[in-house]
C-alpha cells in the first residue's frame, strides 16, 4: 500500500498539480494548480474528494 495521495481535478481529472508544499494530506491541495488545465483547487473541491475517498472505503469495506 503506498501512502501517496491521489488527488484528480475535478475538471479535466488530471493528476498532476503545481504544489507550494510538499503534499502529506488532502488539505495540502488547498491551493494547487492543475498543471493540465489551470484550475485551481479549492477547499471545496477537496471536501468533494475526501466524501468520495470515504463512500469508496465504506462500499470496499462492505464487500468483504
Ligand atoms: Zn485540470
Amino acid at each position: 500500500m503506498s501512502d501517496v495521495i491521489q488527488f484528480s481535478c475535478p475538471q479535466c481529472h488530471g493528476e498532476t498539480f503545481k504544489v507550494g508544499t510538499e503534499v502529506k494530506r488532502l488539505e495540502d491541495f488547498d491551493g494547487a494548480v492543475c498543471t493540465g488545465c489551470g484550475r485551481t483547487i479549492s477547499e471545496k473541491d477537496i471536501k468533494n474528494r475526501a466524501a468520495e475517498i470515504a463512500r469508496k472505503l465504506i462500499v470496499d469495506a462492505l464487500k468483504r
